[in-house]
């Protein structure tokens, strides 16, 4: 059976405590109703990691595709977003535009009781529920995006990074570049040892 297109749904209902919260009332519960768009909101804090993120507010596109299977809803998103961070070497602000493909079932609320019972709970964490009628992306989306992210972002793959000694780029003063080993300081101490 193909799915059923259902148009013109509203799906999305802001919540400002749970702004990536669908709601799936719309979809009813039958297996093989379909929903598809595209949700334009504002990242939440600390989507990333430590050297690259996407920024608290800068825009977020989801495209959505919601589906009821027998057991849930099946979610598949594309998520979308530019990324700022800075090179692991060098320090300089690194931009990218991040794409991430998500698919998760949402299972439904008393499927939750059956997974508890038939398989131990070391398995639940694993399996994402909806909270009722509503179906929360927000750990999703930042479980899919801190993992696409790289851990060492860098501005360039053969960057070179910064001289340990005075911190210039080392892309920039060039090969050459060197200091004198020989810290006029010692050259002073070496004088009163020579003339103990
Ligand atoms: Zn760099
Ligand atoms: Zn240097």
């Amino acid at each position: 059976m193909n799915p059923v297109m259902t148009r013109h749904l509203d799906v999305y209902a802001p919540d400002r405590r749970r702004p990536y919260a669908l709601d799936t009332r719309a979809l009813g519960r039958r297996p093989g109703t379909m929903w598809e768009g595209t949700l334009r909101l504002p990242a939440p804090a600390g989507l990333g990691r430590d050297l690259v993120r996407v920024p608290e507010s800068a825009e977020l596109q989801l495209d959505l595709r919601l589906e009821t299977v027998l057991d849930g809803v099946l979610a598949t998103v594309v998520v979308t977003a530019a990324t700022t961070g800075e090179c692991a070497r060098c320090l300089d602000e690194v931009g990218g535009t991040l794409s991430v493909d998500i698919v998760e079932l949402f299972s439904y609320p008393e499927q939750a009781d059956r997974y508890a019972r038939t398989s131990g709970e070391q398995n639940d964490e694993e399996v994402r529920h909806l909270d009722g009628d509503l179906l929360d992306l927000e750990q999703s989306i930042r479980d899919a995006v801190v993992l696409a992210l790289p851990a060492s972002p860098l501005c360039r793959p053969d960057c070179a990074g910064l001289c340990s000694r005075c911190g210039e780029h080392l892309d920039e003063v060039g090969p050459e570049h060197t200091h004198d080993e020989h810290d006029p300081r010692w050259g002073v101490l070496r004088g009163l040892v020579g003339e103990d």
